[in-house]
Parts: structure tokens; C-alpha cells; sequence
């Protein structure tokens, strides 16, 4: 077993500290990461903060973790020591079932994820990106271009997968009209996908000072979704709309936006559910609501790949680990540009030994 150091929330209601705790040793089939960066994901605040119910702790959160390689085991193919690689939300399925057959393997029930998931192979509960180093089975492994700055990289591993798998997935292209709701980590990667994809990109926001940036990152327009006026001259003009949001909000504002037989995608998960659609909405204009759970490893790969060949990033905020508390404060009043990504090397600063003893475990 091999020491590690991370931050992690001891309990729902309180502040992330310094924790060190043990990873194991790299297995024939694992992978021994460094981690350089490890993006903030609103999910991570839910999950330290038990929004979702079921927060098993100490959690070290984190799942969008670029790295460099620093050992392998003896079977391990395509990866080798120095190799830039990524780790996202997955860090293990069955590999049998239908779904990890269909390289979905995020639906997999057996699906291990990143963090606040039971390990396998400890029996305890796995620990995120929030740390030093990660020890990941090869299949769960991304590889990196270095043509690509590594820290805004890093969101891509959840916010990119997250918008660009369900873009793709209904078949968003040239000519669609594509609402994306909040411009947050996820919003702000789907306005630069379906940009990317070819589609007239309308951002909906609360926040009219993101109006600016929104159209540099590739919206042809933005609505501030508050404004009845500005929602009304959108009626029944979409193909598709990706919902990003994390809070609970009135989804017919969104439905009534969508042509007929347009989809209203929901990918924010709120602690709360969202108050119900109106079925009239849908059923007059044979509308569909769904929703969609970040993306297979090999799409995850597709979508790096495709974000090396066309130089998309996220747009970050680089902080250091000791910034993590305020970090999730400010993404709570949604005033982030456009992800936080920590800074792992952070870490080892000095400062960290002017926490309070007791907190150093
Ligand atoms: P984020 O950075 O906080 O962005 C969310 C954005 O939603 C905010 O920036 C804000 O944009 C808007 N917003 C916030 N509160 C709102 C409210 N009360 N009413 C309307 N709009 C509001 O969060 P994120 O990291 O992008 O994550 C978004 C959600 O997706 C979270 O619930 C997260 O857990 C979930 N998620 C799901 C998946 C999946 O696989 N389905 C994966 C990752 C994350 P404006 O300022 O522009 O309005
Ligand atoms: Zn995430």
C-alpha cells in the first residue's frame, strides 16, 4: 500500500481538510498515475455536501483528473511511464453486461465510480482526484494530447464527456437549432460542441453579465431565461435543448421552446426534483424530455481526440488545493469561468502545515 495525500470532507456539513490515506500498490493490470490537475464538478459538491443521499465518508471528491504516468503493471498495454493520460468519472464496470458490451459503461450496475463508490478492491470506498496520485485499471485510462494545455484538460474528463456524448448522441448537427440552459462547467462545454458540431447555439442564462462570454466561447445568441419576452420569441423553435442546471426549476419554460418532436435533455441532477412538466407541452407536439449520464471510455476517448484536433478546452480558473472551500462557495452563486481546475502540485506547499494538527491525520 502505498501513502497518499488529498483533501477530503469528513462529514456532509463540513469543510474540506488534509487527509492522508492508502492507495494500493499498482496491480498487473494498473495504472499509476501523478495527478497534475483535478477539475471542481458541481457533483462534487453535491455528493460532499449529501444532496443525493448516500455520501459515505471521509470523501476525497474529484473526477476529472489529468496526470502523468508514473508506473504500470506487467500486462498493461498503450500506456508506459511519462504519458499523459486522464481518469474520469469510472474507474472499473463488469465488462459483461449489455451495457459495458455497448461501450456504455456508466450504466453498468457494477459500475466503480471515481470517488464515493464502493473499491473492490479494498473493500472500502474509492477516493478521487483531490490527491496526489490514483491507481486506475488500464481500461479506465485515457490518453492525453500534449498538443493541449493538461490542465484544461482536465474538465473535460466529466463536463466535456457529459455535453458532448448526449450532443451526439441525438444527432445534434449543421442547420439544428440548440438551446444549452446555464452557463456553468457543463454549459460552457456544450455551447463549444454544438458550436463545434455545425448547430445555431442559443445559451439560456440567469446571469446577464455571461451574455459577453457566451458568445466568444460560440453562442449565435443568449436568452436570459428570466426575461418572458425573450423566452416567448423562441416558442416551439427547437431541435434540441441540453438542461444543465443544478437547481430544480420549471422545465416547461423549456418544453414549450422545442419544435415538434424536439428533446428537452436533462443532464444537471438536482438535489430536489424539478416541479412536472406539463404533459399538454408534450403531448401536442409529441416533445420528449430525457436525460443522459456523462459517456462510455471510448466515446470519452473519441471526444478527447476530437478535442485535440480541434483545440477545444474548457475555459478555467486554476486554483490551489487551500482554495477548495471557497472555490465551492463561488460555484454556488454560479460565479465560476468557466470551471475551477486545482492545481495538485498545490499540494505540497508549505501552507498546508499551517492547517490545525488535528486536521492532518
Ligand atoms: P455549475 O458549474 O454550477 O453550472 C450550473 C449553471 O446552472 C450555473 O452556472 C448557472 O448558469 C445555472 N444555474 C445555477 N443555479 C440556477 C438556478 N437556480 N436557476 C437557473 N439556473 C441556475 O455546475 P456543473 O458542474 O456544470 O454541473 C451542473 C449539474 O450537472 C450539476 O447538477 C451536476 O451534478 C450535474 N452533472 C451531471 C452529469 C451527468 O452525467 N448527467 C455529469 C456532471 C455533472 P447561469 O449563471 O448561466 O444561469
Ligand atoms: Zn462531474
Amino acid at each position: 500500500m502505498q501513502k497518499t495525500i488529498g483533501y477530503a470532507a469528513h462529514q456532509h456539513n463540513a469543510p474540506l481538510v488534509p487527509f492522508s490515506f492508502e492507495r494500493r500498490n499498482p496491480g498487473p493490470t494498473d495504472v499509476q498515475i501523478e495527478i497534475r490537475y483535478c477539475g471542481v464538478c458541481h457533483s462534487d459538491i453535491h455528493q460532499v455536501r449529501n444532496e443525493w443521499g448516500g455520501s459515505v465518508f471521509p470523501m476525497v471528491p474529484g473526477h476529472e483528473i489529468v496526470g502523468t504516468v508514473t508506473q504500470v503493471g506487467g500486462k498493461v498495454k498503450g500506456f508506459k511511464p511519462g504519458d499523459s493520460v486522464g481518469v474520469g468519472c469510472m474507474v472499473d464496470s463488469c465488462r459483461v453486461c449489455p451495457d459495458c458490451q455497448d461501450n456504455l459503461e456508466q450504466f453498468c450496475n457494477q459500475a466503480e465510480f471515481t470517488y464515493n463508490s464502493p473499491d473492490k478492491h479494498s473493500g472500502g470506498t474509492n477516493y478521487g482526484g483531490y490527491s496526489g496520485q490514483i491507481v486506475v485499471n488500464q481500461d479506465f485510462v485515457l490518453h492525453v494530447s500534449d498538443k493541449l494545455n493538461p490542465a484544461a484538460v482536465a474538465p473535460l474528463l466529466c463536463a466535456g464527456i457529459t455535453t458532448y456524448s448526449p450532443l451526439k448522441h441525438w444527432k445534434v448537427g449543421n442547420g439544428d437549432k440548440v438551446g444549452i440552459v446555464g452557463l456553468g462547467g457543463l454549459g460552457h462545454m456544450g455551447v463549444k460542441f454544438a458550436h463545434a458540431f455545425g448547430a445555431h447555439v442559443v445559451l439560456f442564462t440567469t446571469s446577464p453579465g455571461k451574455a459577453e462570454d457566451a458568445k466568444r466561447l460560440g453562442a449565435d445568441e443568449v436568452v436570459i431565461s428570466k426575461n418572458h419576452d425573450e423566452m416567448q420569441a423562441h416558442l416551439a423553435s427547437f431541435d434540441f435543448i441540453l438542461d444543465t442546471v443544478a437547481a430544480p426549476h420549471n422545465l416547461d419554460d423549456y418544453t414549450a421552446l422545442l419544435k415538434r418532436d424536439g428533446t428537452l435533455c436533462l443532464v444537471g441532477v438536482p438535489s430536489h426534483p424539478h416541479p412536472s412538466p406539463s404533459v399538454a407541452n408534450l403531448v401536442f407536439k409529441r416533445r420528449r424530455v430525457v436525460g443522459s449520464l456523462i459517456g462510455g471510455i471510448k466515446e470519452t476517448q473519441e471526444m478527447l481526440d476530437f478535442c485535440a484536433e480541434n483545440a477545444i478546452t474548457s475555459d478555467i480558473e486554476i486554483i490551489q488545493i487551500q482554495q477548495i472551500n471557497d472555490a465551492y462557495e463561488r460555484v454556488l452563486k454560479s460565479d465560476v469561468k468557466y470551471r475551477f481546475v486545482i492545481d495538485m502540485t498545490s499540494l505540497k506547499l508549505p501552507n498546508r502545515l499551517n492547517q490545525p494538527k488535528a486536521l492532518l491525520n
